[in-house]
């Protein structure tokens, strides 16, 4: 039997292949993983991780060198160095060069000039390759999802009160009478929103918060107080069914009780008020937009 010498490359002591030329191999490797500009290479653990060993292989084995290349660098972890653009901190996209980060950013600087849009050197685990179309077209994808946030954030201010976020209204329905827009039997105006839905319809908490009342009370028949903190308290009147009592703590979300014509109520609705330091305050302010 003929033999001949080879070298078996190890990555991590686990046996990869056979190699004929060390230094070929070595060279090799190391433009691959080094010295390659192209490919964006921070660093990889190969240097510490491959081994060599010399060793006497049966002449007809067959040494397939650049399998063996392939595969350490398959096994290596790989950091590589790109160009990110951020947003407000947030990183948006990544490129191989800075020119094309720099191109995206200065695209959206045109339209958010008080936005904080900067291109930062990362080090990823990936690479990402933008085509010459996606070039052109992210800078109009980041600029709408900039727009789309900046209108949650003003549509979450201008349904906060006092810090607390009103973040959903209480029950599908239709507005029948508005704050103050109606005079009652007893020239009182009217303290709340009135939403009409079918009686049984699910009334639920505008935001998390302890239950203070939950019983019968004068006009509003069976009522639900829920006190949400910073003074803020929510109201739900009329209801047919109350799911909660007092002291409970609800959710966000929570169904606390359901539609109906308890009290001084003429057919199936929710009478629904906040109130801010124990004043009426307009519900439609904040929610029903
Ligand atoms: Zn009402």
């Amino acid at each position: 039997m003929k033999f001949k010498s080879a070298y078996t490359v190890y990555f991590d002591n686990e046996e990869i292949g056979y190699i004929k030329n060390k230094d070929k191999f070595k060279k090799q490797l190391e433009e691959k993983l080094y010295d390659n500009q192209e490919e964006n290479i921070a660093f990889s653990n190969a240097r510490e991780e491959v081994s060599y060993k010399l060793k006497f292989i049966k002449k007809e084995e067959p040494i397939e060198e650049e399998n063996t290349l392939v595969a350490i660098i398959n096994k290596s972890d790989i950091m590589y160095v790109q160009y990110a653009v951020s947003v407000e901190g947030e990183e948006k996209c990544y490129f191989k060069t800075q020119e094309e980060a720099k191109k995206v950013q200065e695209e959206l600087l045109k339209n958010f000039e008080e936005t904080n849009i900067a291109v930062t050197e990362v080090y990823t685990k990936n690479l990402d390759i933008v085509s010459e179309e996606e070039l052109a077209t992210i800078g109009a994808q980041i600029t709408n999802e900039i727009n789309q946030k900046q209108k949650e954030e003003r549509k979450k201010e201008e349904a906060t009160i006092s810090g607390i976020y009103l973040a959903i209204n209480p029950v599908l329905g239709t507005i029948t009478s508005r704050y103050a827009s109606r005079e009652a039997i007893r020239n009182h105006a009217h303290t709340g929103l009135d939403i009409a839905a079918k009686a049984g319809t699910d009334i639920k908490a505008v935001q998390d918060g302890i239950v203070t009342f939950a019983g019968t009370k004068g006009g509003y028949g069976n009522l639900i107080i829920i006190d949400h903190g910073n003074g803020i308290e929510t109201y739900y009147g009329h209801c047919s069914k109350l799911y909660v009592k007092e002291q409970d703590n609800v959710k966000l979300g929570e169904v606390i009780g359901a539609v109906g014509s308890t009290g001084n109520s003429t057919g199936p609705h929710l009478h629904f008020e906040i109130r801010k330091d124990g004043e009426y305050v307009n519900p439609a302010k904040y929610l029903y937009k």
